[in-house]
């Protein structure tokens, strides 16, 4: 029988990978008690009805659909803020607000797989619910930024637009709320010819196209000429402050790189505000993204309630952590491996291994029977940093042998001074 493969997309994550992939969700989880949100465990399987429901015929199309035993028609979760507006329409409806919810997991979309690109990916998602005000679009972005410097990555931006003003000209025009995703999915995809040919009026069309071709690099110039070019749109007109308080608030508060760019869109439907994404300019790819969400609680039978969120994808953070190859990633644990000399010396070794990981130190012990050499020959190649050689002659004096296994360099120790010697 052929050896099995994993499904196409969908990835083992082994060794230092592993490694990096668990430290960095620690630090999303850091991050998450940094700024006060709650970790919460949603299912993997939901009700397709529920996901399906606004999260956009990009994604829709994308998801893992099946029914099961029941006859349930259920999907993997494409992203988590479905799932975490259930939550606030039920288990959660009578929390006071603001409700702040964190989780990780993996998310299912049957993407076209490549580098950065998988069917079964790591997000870190993080969702502001209850405050209409520009102070937690900030703390969204601010909270991104955290976790990104905490993991020493360099030379990201965030790029910002806002839907509230593109829906702000559409709707002052007359198009329809699903004309107008379908030409938000188009803009997404900076199919921008695509999207102008699905607007009848020739004013709207000339305004959008205005949108689109400013570009500046100086954020008060964007928002100024934005000011200008919807003048006479009411909503479109408030959407422009709004942008122009949230980035005031964010670039006053921290160091950040970030780009107003108007024509951004986002594939998700539910966005009504602020919208962002964050990457790396020399991979191209982005690494986080979020918006607001001011009507997606309602639609879901909730009261109207206002929320902003955002999720890293943490397959994306590691891959640019590793082509930067930050400090972070080299920082290895000290391990060390216990073996006993003899047979009659095991109690006394397992004790000794105890003594050390209640001290904290990583310590694996000589599972194979082996001889000296060859369990010296595997040490070395499990990474391990010394050896502690458990003998008869030294224990009867307190004492055991250490062997540093780089330097391949071995001393006498006495157990009561191993622990400070290690550390
Ligand atoms: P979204 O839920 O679409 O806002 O995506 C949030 C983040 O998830 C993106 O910025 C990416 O970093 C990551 N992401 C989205 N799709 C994929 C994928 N197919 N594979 C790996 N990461 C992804």
């Amino acid at each position: 029988m052929p050896a099995f493969q994993t499904v196409r997309g969908m990835r083992d994550l082994l060794g230092k990978d592993a490694q990096i992939f668990s430290n960095t969700l620690a630090k999303a989880q850091e991050t998450a008690f940094l700024f006060g949100f709650k970790e919460v465990f949603t299912p993997h399987v939901e009700h397709l009805d529920l996901l399906s429901a606004k999260t956009g015929d990009e994604i829709r199309q994308r998801m893992f659909i099946f029914e099961d035993l029941g006859k349930r028609q259920v999907a993997l979760r494409p992203e988590f803020t479905a799932s975490i507006a259930r939550l606030v329409t039920s288990a959660l409806k009578n929390e006071p607000k603001p409700l702040k919810l964190f989780s990780t997991g993996t998310v299912y979309r049957y993407d076209e797989p490549q580098k950065g690109r998988y069917r079964e990916f790591w997000q870190s998602n993080f969702e502001l619910i209850g405050s209409d005000k520009p102070e937690a679009d900030t703390e969204i972005i601010l909270l991104t930024n955290k976790f990104l410097q905490t993991l020493g990555l360099q030379n990201y931006v965030f790029k910002i637009g806002h839907i509230g003003v593109i829906k702000g000209i559409l709707s002052h025009d007359g198009v329809d709320e699903k004309t107008q995703n379908a030409i938000l999915q188009r803009m997404d995809k900076k199919e921008y010819d695509l999207a102008l040919k699905l607007i009848d009026s020739e004013k709207c069309r000339t305004t959008l196209q205005s949108l689109i071709n400013i570009k500046s690099k100086d954020w008060h110039d964007t928002v100024k000429q934005l000011s200008v070019l919807v003048a006479e749109y009411e909503k479109a007109k408030v959407a422009v402050e709004n942008l122009a308080e949230v980035i005031t608030l964010i670039t006053s508060s921290a160091e950040i790189s970030l780009n107003v760019e108007p024509a951004f869109a986002r594939g998700l439907e539910y966005y009504t505000g602020i919208i962002f994404e964050v990457y790396i300019p020399q991979l191209e790819i982005a690494i986080g993204g979020g918006g607001r969400y001011d009507r997606l609680i309602e639609a879901f039978g909730g009261e109207a309630t206002a929320a902003v969120g955002c999720a890293h994808g943490i397959d994306r953070v590691v891959i640019a952590l590793q082509t930067q190859n930050t400090e972070y990633l080299t920082n290895v644990k000290l391990g060390v491996m216990v073996i006993p000399v003899a047979e009659s010396l095991k109690v006394d070794a397992l004790k000794i291994a105890q003594m050390l990981r209640d001290c904290g130190v990583s310590v694996e012990f000589e599972l194979m029977g082996r001889k000296m050499g060859k369990a010296l020959e595997d040490a070395d190649k499990r990474g391990l940093e010394y050896a502690i050689i458990v003998g008869e002659r030294e224990l009867k004096e307190g004492c055991v042998v250490v062997k540093d296994l780089k330097k391949r360099e071995q001393t006498t120790l006495l157990i009561t001074e191993l622990v400070e010697k290690l550390r």
